[in-house]
């Protein structure tokens, strides 16, 4: 490339940051139509939500896109249920037209969801839910007791990492233990994380499946009562859950955590780890202990430190080495970092979850897909927002009826790693899985008229 092109590209990358500044914040009706007309990527979600359903092969489930149920958060907190689209032309129309300032999708029901009174009243036709991804959502808000630089929906790049830390420890266990491959991660555009699996298997679990599954995450136990949230019991750990602490939580916690939250910075603090040691003397012990580090020449630096050795050093002593306290660092550690999910969610069938590529109303940022395999290069402050992404279209000079403007916004590199890293995996799987149901419905027709 030459030095001339570079430079008109490099005056180019300022002009446009100098258009887009013109876009002022916000989040609006009219900021919204705009996305929806030129940028929110209709063919990939449509595909996505039909898995394979939409093609010509004779084996499709015609019926099964139209089964799904979209939920409408319209302006002014009107709430539209149970909307449901046979084409991606005809979610299209309908989002461009009632323009909902949040969408939410439902389960696969047993019959379409708009007509479900009609059903009703026929009788002969049950309106339940019938398949729905895996999904789960992580709230940062729910980590409040253990983050000291922010708290409910903010977040910042001290605490986003135990976001991080939620993706790195469930995508290897669904993976790994589940054997679940195709699973996606959106950031929900403000205060945490949504994960869908959506392999076929996942789909179609029933509810006591999901809660088996939620379950078996689930260290974190009582309620906001219970001091002692986690405890960890039985003579060895689970293998997921020692694997998580030696792989991921152990070193995220002491190389990060203890660190950027100052953890053992203040008395308060250090108490509020020393109430999850079983044993009073112990705990009254390492509180001598870190008063009188308070006074010696420890600098403040080191002090988070110095006292998480301090307090791993006696609680592994050969003294304390006792069954109550064998896990207590483990426990502490669990209780700092783990992840924290909404159980609920994940265990029915018809809980609804807003949208990627939907966009937060109180951030205006988009919610993105996440890469898990480098998901600690995430950062949410750096997600494009609808303004943003306005005046980056600004920048580019409208055309009417471009095909695609996303990709002249920062919203392409989210939506080419959803189609290639997800969508195209996915619907390799389920066009296989059908083409292998279809001749064995076919084999079994055979075999029904030589009889
Ligand atoms: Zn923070």
């Amino acid at each position: 490339m030459g030095d001339e092109r570079v430079e008109a590209m490099e005056i180019d990358a300022q002009q446009r940051q100098e258009v887009a500044a013109a876009v002022p914040d916000g989040f609006n009706a009219d900021y919204l139509r705009i996305y929806y007309g030129k940028l929110f990527p209709y063919g990939d979600f449509f595909k996505w939500l039909a898995y394979g359903n939409d093609a010509k092969h004779p084996g499709c489930d015609q019926s099964y896109i139209g089964r799904r149920e979209l939920s409408f958060t319209l302006e002014n907190d009107i709430y539209l249920r149970f909307q449901s689209f046979d084409t991606a032309a005809e979610l299209e129309t309908s989002i461009k037209e009632k323009c909902p300032f949040k969408i939410d999708i439902g389960p696969v029901y047993s019959v379409d969801p708009a007509k479900r009174h009609a059903y009703a009243q026929s009788g002969n036709n049950v309106f339940v839910p019938v398949e729905r991804e895996l999904i789960f959502d992580i709230d940062i808000s729910d980590y409040d007791d253990v983050r000291y630089c922010c708290s409910g929906a903010d977040t910042c790049l001290d605490c986003w990492p135990l976001m991080t830390i939620v993706i790195k420890i469930l995508d290897t266990s669904l993976r790994g233990d589940f054997g679940f491959n195709h699973i996606l991660w959106v950031y929900s555009g403000r205060r945490g994380v949504h994960c869908w699996v959506c392999d076929s298997r996942a789909r179609k679990l029933s509810n006591e499946q999901r809660s088996a599954i939620a379950d078996y995450f689930r260290v974190y136990k009582g309620g906001e009562n219970s001091l002692k949230k986690v405890s960890l019991t039985g003579p060895v750990l689970h293998p997921f859950l020692a694997r998580s602490y030696t792989d991921v939580l152990k070193c995220f916690f002491e190389d990060k955590l203890l660190h950027s939250q100052q953890l053992f910075a203040s008395e308060e603090r250090c108490q509020k780890i020393l109430e999850l040691i079983p044993d009073e003397n112990v705990a009254s012990e390492l509180h001598d202990k870190c008063q009188g580090n308070r006074r010696s020449s420890i600098s403040k630096e080191d002090v988070n430190a110095a006292r998480w050795e301090q307090l791993k050093t006696t609680l592994q002593s050969g003294k304390h080495k006792t069954q109550g306290l064998r896990r207590c660092v483990e426990e502490i550690v669990f209780s700092y970092t783990y992840p924290r999910l909404d159980m609920e969610v994940s265990k029915h069938m018809n809980h609804l979850l807003k949208a990627p590529f939907c966009i937060h109303p109180k951030t205006g940022r988009v919610c993105v897909p996440i890469d898990p395999n480098n998901c600690e290069d995430f950062d949410p402050t750096a997600v494009p927002t609808l303004s943003q992404l306005l005046g980056e279209l600004n920048a580019a000079g409208m055309q009417i009826d471009s095909e695609n403007d996303w990709e002249r916004t920062s919203l392409e590199k989210y939506i080419r790693f959803f189609r290639t890293s997800f969508l195209q995996p996915m619907l390799k799987a389920c066009k296989e899985e059908l083409e292998t149901a279809y001749s064995a419905k076919l084999q079994q027709s055979k075999n029904t008229l030589s009889w």
